[in-house]
């Protein structure tokens, strides 16, 4: 066996590093005369290490190698659309006349950041069909709360008051439950059929007239798009329950299918994955959520409305304004603005016929991997995917794990895909490529899974044991998650 293994890096403290008596920053001398500080604010023993300034940008610029990220090599994780963030969206979003207002500024003060949200809102509208959209949530998980809450107002509001059921796909996101939970509704899971769609039999047995609705991950996390959208649609609306779209995959449908259209309720975007605002360590998210016109009036309030209309002359005025039977507020002040700014810019840059090509490339790569791949593993819902799909982390004549693959993906330099994730596919490996990747980098990947599942079978300890190259070996997760220290540091204690 080659042994692959370098010497693993031990990343030194700033304490360790520290060096008495020496300075980072030297300050002017005061203008002004000294004065005490106050006794009681002094601490006798306050140990700080000593570094110069550049041990210290040293020390921070080492550990941000330790990161991966999308601008450093490619990041095919299922489910979270790991495309590339064009800079132009951090340079729009740091223009000062967005990044230095003050959510409570008057109107009158930020027309400038009201008419990005209103027409925001309205290409949001467009692109999905749907006649209104909030853009308060903070997430899409967020959307997800916001949307059954108001479904729920919607029965209630009719004074149907009997509905307390949610149905969940087997192959919908684990968010989908988590928000129908949270606000008490008891979940229904719906199975799969063979080809990965809806079990229509099983969907028609569970719908009645305690459901409050079905929440739909479409494309599912198997990355399929349901083949029977419409009637599972139409079998849910015929026993009196609405329809709540996972929008987290509109990036396979962008420009080519509008769920408003198929007949959705209420959907949420999320912006951080669709438009390429910055997500994971880089920024919060934003989840606005879509209402068809009959749930528009349960949205939460405030959305940016025309509080004045304008003529030739003058512009319009814009404002806030509530909903009739508004939800209420789900965010503080109105959403994550920033993101607003970054996702206008990505869709302006692309304009109609860009987004529908961003759809397209999307899954034109996903399906090129897939065909590559599906020889070296197993597809257990083999048929042409959307923007992901779903391999078996397993190699015949070998007991190596998707866990191990993953792991040894990281010695060949990419980000692994999702993995155990969804839970239908045993050893689940997720890959979702993304429109922003060239055949060069796909070509690479998928010689890198081809050689590992080699590997698989003729030094499966090399998997076993990886990585190898990176930072830091082979975590025990387990430890990690039960004796978390998130203090790396702490001073020596005196005496002991
Ligand atoms: C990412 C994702 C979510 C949750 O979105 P967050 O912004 O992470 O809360 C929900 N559903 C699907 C299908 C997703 O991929």
């Amino acid at each position: 066996m080659t042994d692959e293994r370098t010497p693993k890096v031990v990343e030194p403290t700033l304490f360790e590093l520290s060096s008495p008596g020496r300075v980072g920053v030297t300050f002017p001398e005061p203008d002004v005369p000294r004065a005490k500080l106050p006794e009681s604010l002094l601490r006798a023993e306050l140990p700080l290490p000593e570094l110069s300034e550049v041990d210290v940008i040293r020390h921070y610029m080492r550990l941000s190698r330790f990161n991966y990220s999308v601008d450093g090599g490619f990041y095919p994780l299922g489910s979270c659309t790991m495309k590339y963030n064009p800079k132009i969206n951090e340079d729009m979003a740091r223009l000062p006349g967005f990044a230095f207002t003050h959510p409570l500024q008057p109107i009158e003060t930020v027309q400038g950041n009201l008419a990005l949200m209103y027409t925001l809102q309205q290409w949001l509208k467009e692109i999905s069909g749907f006649a209104a959209v909030t853009l308060q949530p903070a997430a899409g998980a967020h959307g997800e709360l916001t949307g059954v809450l108001m479904m729920r107002a919607y029965h209630h509001a009719r004074g149907d008051t009997k509905r307390t059921k949610m149905l969940i796909p087997d192959s919908a996101h684990g968010t989908n439950p988590a928000s129908s939970g949270m606000i008490g509704l008891q979940i229904v899971q719906i199975p799969s059929d063979r080809r990965g769609n809806v079990d229509l039999a099983a969907l028609k047995a569970a719908c009645d007239e305690t459901v409050v609705g079905l929440m739909l991950t479409n494309p599912n996390t198997l990355g399929l798009f349901d083949e029977h959208i419409e009637e599972v649609i139409q079998i849910v609306h015929d026993c009196g329950g609405l329809v709540y779209g996972d929008g987290a995959n509109l990036n396979a449908l962008l420009g080519i299918v509008r769920p408003g259209d198929l007949g959705f309720d209420v959907m949420h975007f999320n912006l951080h994955k669709t438009f390429s605002t910055p997500h994971g360590g880089g920024g919060p998210g934003s989840g606005p959520v879509g209402a068809a016109a009959h749930l528009a009036d349960f949205l939460p309030s405030p959305i940016v409305g025309i509080v004045e209309e304008g003529d030739d002359e003058t512009p319009p005025l814009y404002g806030f304004i509530e909903p009739k039977q508004s939800i209420g507020r789900v965010k503080a002040f109105h959403g994550h603005f920033g993101m607003m700014v970054r996702a206008f810019t990505y869709i302006a840059m692309h304009g109609a016929d860009g987004l529908r090509a961003v759809a397209e490339n999307a899954v034109l790569n996903a399906n090129y991997l897939l065909a590559r791949l599906r020889h070296a593993y197993h597809i257990p819902y083999d048929r042409i995917c959307m923007h992901e799909f779903v391999a078996e982390g397993k190699v015949e004549g070998s007991d190596v794990r998707a866990l191990d693959i993953s792991k040894r993906l990281m010695d060949y330099g990419f980000h692994p895909p999702t993995n155990y994730f969804p839970l239908i596919v045993h050893e689940a490996l997720m890959i979702e490529p993304t429109e922003t990747e060239s055949k060069q980098t796909l070509d690479a990947f998928a010689d890198a899974l081809i050689r590992i599942a080699e590997e698989a079978k003729t030094q499966p300890e090399l998997l076993k044991s990886a990585p190898h190259k990176t930072p830091f070996g082979r975590m025990d997760e387990v430890k990690a998650a039960r004796d978390l220290v998130l203090c790396c540091w702490l001073p020596e204690e005196k005496g002991s």
